[in-house]
């Protein structure tokens, strides 16, 4: 945290102080929104959630040690007052921004991967100097000022992983803390319900490279050129463009890639000169993530070995997405559970069929939801792809989706076991007693079918 005096804060939020002993005194440490994850001399931002009040918890949260709390309203204990907390943080994050006078701010979006390319890109751009990402997906208005709040006077980078709700999302966020470099990953059909299409998507996640500096004051869009919708955003920014992918033309690019048990590897060629990576972290598409943060590290001027050096040492950082749970028995569970849309689904079921190998392939797949018109044929592709990847058992969880995405794979290959239940329970029921060493489990859904639970009982169990 840049330190702040409580009246700089309260002059740049626009509220006001109530109940404090010394208005010179500083915030010292990163915000919370939650009381038990307070640092002492942080600030405690009370938000109204879903089913507490932060303002009941605020005197919990200074007597954690949090020099203030951000409420709405009188509480007893140090406060500023501001009329929306959501939009005070914001601009405290504005002014705490305009303070990293050494620091690059890198903003990226997408459909699929923001999460695994920003935990890449973290470890990429660490190599090199002080960096700052978000915090698992917190990538929407509250997460993104609690990120720029954790910078601190010598950090060197800050990754912030921007979410597109709506149209005007992300512009709202890029004016919040202007990037210098914008990074956009990929046009899919996550959300799509609440959008009405992929040219919808890409009109809202082509608002980061519109928001970007000109060329002239060092502003860098870097676009996927294997994505249409992506490629095409070039026209929309007055920023230098350099492009990341398999094309041939991409100034950041892959060849000779090669998946080893999930895991890929393959030549970087940078305009600088090309080195061989071996990724850590699961999944063909990783590729595509590895890409996108390279050309990131290139922009900033690393050199193509520290690139290759820092991607293969790369770790998973966040659950949930391919996450690899090995049991004692033998048995691979692969916790994939986090989110699922048609893009993700086929990258999970490809690295799905590459770990297993030879061995047995059991796919349990949920429903995805927020699909709107797409959602019939969606789950007819999913479970198509299913079918003609060659797994060895399907397990389809929901209703009416999931009976779709089963009668495809039924459709495609008639001899493929296929087993539809309502929920999680059943799904362990028929797991349960069935597996055995050396099988390998794919769960993968929307998150509100909670198979990540599913996943976390059946790795317990051996
Ligand atoms: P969300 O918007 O829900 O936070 P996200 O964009 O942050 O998602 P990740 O959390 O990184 O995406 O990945 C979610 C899942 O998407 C992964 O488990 C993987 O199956 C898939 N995925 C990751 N990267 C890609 C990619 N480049 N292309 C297609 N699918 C991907």
């Amino acid at each position: 945290m840049i330190p702040m005096t409580l009246t700089e804060i309260a002059s740049v939020t626009g509220g006001r102080l109530d109940a404090v002993p010394d208005p010179d005194s500083k915030v010292t440490a990163p915000a919370a929104i939650d009381s038990r994850l307070v640092q002492p001399g942080g600030l405690f931002a009370a938000l109204p959630g879903e089913h507490v009040d932060g303002h009941d918890y605020a005197a919990q949260a200074v007597a954690a040690g949090a020099a203030a709390v951000m409420t709405t309203r009188p509480v007893g204990v140090p406060a500023v007052i501001v009329d929306d907390v959501t939009a005070a943080m914001g601009r405290l994050a504005s002014a705490v921004a305009a303070r990293l006078t050494d620091t690059t701010a890198i903003a990226l979006t997408g459909s699929s991967g923001k999460t695994s390319t920003k935990d890449l890109l973290l470890q990429v751009l660490q190599h090199d100097a002080p960096t700052v990402a978000t915090d698992r997906s917190f990538n929407n208005e509250i997460g993104l000022p609690l990120t720029v709040l954790r910078a601190e006077p010598t950090t060197r980078y800050l990754v912030l992983e921007m979410g597109a709700r709506h149209a005007g999302h992300i512009a709202y966020l890029t004016r919040l803390v202007p990037p210098h470099i914008g990074l956009v990953l990929n046009v899919g059909t996550a959300h799509i319900g609440e959008f009405g299409g992929r040219h919808a998507i890409a009109a809202a996640k082509g608002e980061l490279v519109e928001a970007l500096p000109s060329t002239a004051d060092g502003g860098l869009a870097i676009l996927n050129a294997d994505d249409d919708l992506v490629a095409a955003m070039h026209t929309r920014t007055k920023a230098v463009v350099a492009t990341f992918g398999r094309a041939p033309h991409a100034d950041v690019r892959a060849t000779d890639v090669h998946l080893d048990h999930g895991r890929a590897r393959f030549t970087l060629t940078t305009p600088l000169g090309s080195a061989l990576v071996t990724l850590q972290v699961l999944g063909e598409h990783q590729v595509s993530n590895a890409l996108a943060a390279a050309a990131v590290a290139h922009g900033v001027g690393m050199a193509p070995t520290a690139i290759a050096d820092a991607l293969s040492n790369a770790q998973p950082l966040s659950s949930g997405r391919l996450e690899v749970l090995e049991r004692p028995d033998g048995v691979v569970i692969i916790n994939d559970a986090f989110n699922a849309n048609i893009d993700s689904m086929t990258a999970g079921l490809r690295s799905l069929v590459s770990i297993a190998d030879s061995r047995r392939a059991i796919a349990v797949l949920g429903e995805m939801r927020e699909l709107g018109d797409d959602t019939t044929t969606a789950h007819a592709e999913v479970g198509r792809l299913a079918a003609a990847l060659g797994i060895d058992l399907l397990i389809a969880v929901g209703t009416t989706a999931a009976a779709i995405l089963a009668e495809s794979a039924r459709e495609t290959r008639p001899d493929l076991p296929i087993e539809v239940v309502p929920d999680r329970h059943t799904a362990y029921d028929i797991l349960h007693g069935l597996l055995k060493s050396g099988d390998t489990v794919l769960i993968k859904a929307s998150h509100a079918l909670h198979l990540d639970e599913l996943a976390i009982q059946l790795a317990k169990e051996a």
